[in-house]
């Protein structure tokens, strides 16, 4: 059985287009994607939809999603696959297909990968490839390197080609040797592939935690750096995994869209191993096959310093999902008590960043997010470094995280406030409007009325030409009122 959440990826959710009893090929869509920032989902295999309905699935809030159910009938049938050749399509259709073959980034995010190649006028010079394992514990990217660099390296031309950049930089940590090896053989191998005058070089970076995220890659691949509050595209770079690259690769060149992924399975367990596993695979089979240890106690979905605890052993993997580690109490031990902060200033020497956790800490906690956020707290990648240090054991980034959390939903509030009075106001202005349209026409019409009459009647007499006048001098001023209380309710 394979449990395919619709909601895997950054954005919204895709929309179900199978219901269940319905037979599906290998491949076929199942979520279309729906909004702008959205991706497709799709069966990992041939067989039978059982169900669309909650399931329980790797995520933090462990609250259950919309999930496809199947049931595979082992034959393997795909759909009608279509490659087609990217050097034939022009940018936007290439970021189309990408989108509707579900491609996003296998780093950790998820995020939509034809989002990230809509750049808009903005020039990009360098396109980095991310092999940097951004944690310990991991390796489906060294592995994926090692024995597929040639798909890799053929991805990062389509997604060069695609923004048009001058140069790619396969940024991979210097203990790695055999991935780096691969790759660089690939660039050879690839040589009349590639666009003349376009570099594709492998650049080994120091093997220092948080190396692989994305704006530290960045700063040690070119010396650039990501200002606060910007985007890699605002300086010219941008930045997708290996593991993307070769998606976007099997995507255009196969016409397969993603259905499976490299997953390392480690921790407590047996047989530490990386599997390729179909997208639904419940993470219960794969740690059964790795022969987790009877003392285990928990399931981390990601690496040891930025994953999160798994709600159930029984949920399914999904694109994001690049590691399992089972955790016990030898592995991670419970953190001693917290104990005050000391300003010793470790956490500012090791934060990639270059924050103040001890002063982010001090405003979280106090819950001063106005102070926070003056202090760069989204520019906290959420690395775990400064809690890492940290001699006072505090938990530093999990009141990072509560902060970010607490100023989006306060956000997102006040949002919904500002709809609400605009919605008032409007409504306030179109009654009053109503109202002096009303009072125009009848003014009019009475008018039409008056001269009506007079055209048949005998000339007015001083005395009834001044009545008149002060009649339609009492019924400008009527309509001015009017006009001006709904020039008020517009201000
Ligand atoms: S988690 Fe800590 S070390 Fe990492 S970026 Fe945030 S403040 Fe800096
Ligand atoms: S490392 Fe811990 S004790 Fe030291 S300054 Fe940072 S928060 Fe305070």
């Amino acid at each position: 059985m394979l449990v395919v959440p619709l909601h895997q990826h950054a954005g919204e959710a895709a929309k179900p287009v199978v219901r269940a009893g319905d037979h599906v090929l290998k491949g076929q869509l199942i979520g279309m994607p729906d909004g702008f920032v959205s991706s497709a989902v799709h069966a990992p295999t041939s067989g039978t939809i059982d169900a669309i309905s909650l399931q329980l699935i790797a995520h933090p809030s462990g609250l259950p999603n919309l999930c496809a159910t199947l049931i595979p009938d082992g034959k393997e049938e795909w759909i009608e696959r279509k490659p087609v050749d990217y050097r034939d399509h022009s940018p936007s259709e290439l970021q189309h297909l990408l989108r509707m073959a579900g491609v996003v980034g296998l780093g950790g995010a998820a995020f939509p990968s034809d989002v990230k190649l809509r750049i808009g006028k903005q020039k990009i010079s360098t396109l980095i490839l991310n092999g940097a394992e951004c944690e310990p514990y991991i390796t489906c990217d060294d592995m994926l390197m090692r024995e597929r660099a040639t798909e890799i390296v053929q991805g990062a031309e389509m997604l060069r080609s695609m923004l048009d950049a001058h140069e790619v930089l396969y940024g991979i940590e210097d203990n790695k040797p055999e991935a780096v090896a691969a790759l660089q053989q690939a660039i050879r191998d690839s040589g009349p592939a590639l666009q003349q005058g376009r570099r594709h070089e492998v650049v080994e970076v120091p093997t220092i935690y948080p190396v692989g995220s994305a704006k530290q890659l960045i700063r040690v691949l070119t010396g650039l750096e990501v200002p606060s509050g910007k985007l890699p595209t605002d300086i010219g770079v941008q930045c997708f995994n290996v593991a993307t690259a070769y998606t976007a690769h099997s995507a255009l060149a196969q016409g397969e869209p993603l259905l499976t992924r490299i997953v390392t399975v480690t921790g407590n367990v047996h047989r530490a191993q990386n599997f390729e596993a179909l997208i639904g695979t419940p993470i219960a089979e794969l740690v059964a096959l790795a022969e987790a240890l009877p003392d285990t106690n928990g399931y981390i979905m990601g690496g040891p310093m930025m994953g999160f605890p798994l709600p159930s052993v029984n949920v399914p993997m999904v694109k994001a999902t690049n590691c399992i580690i089972a955790a016990s109490e030898r592995l991670f031990p419970a953190p001693p008590p917290a104990m005050p902060c000391i300003r010793c200033t470790r956490c500012v020497e090791v934060c990639p960043a270059d924050l103040q956790p001890q002063d982010l800490f001090w405003f979280a906690q106090s819950r001063e997010y106005g102070r926070a956020q003056a202090f760069s707290l989204f520019d906290c990648v959420e690395c775990g470094a400064c809690s890492y240090v940290c001699p006072s054991h505090i938990p530093l980034v999990q009141f990072y995280r509560f902060a970010k959390s607490e100023i989006r939903a306060r956000e997102h509030d006040k949002k919904l406030a500002d709809q609400a009075r605009e919605r008032h106001e409007y409504r306030e202005y179109r009654i009053k409007r109503e109202k002096r349209e009303k009072a125009e026409k009848l003014a009019a019409k009475e008018k039409a009325a008056l001269n009506a009459k007079l055209a048949g009647a005998q000339p007015l007499t001083p005395q009834q030409q001044a009545e008149q006048a002060e009649l339609d001098a009492q019924r400008a001023h009527i309509l001015e009122l009017a006009k001006s209380e709904v020039e008020n309710t517009r201000q």
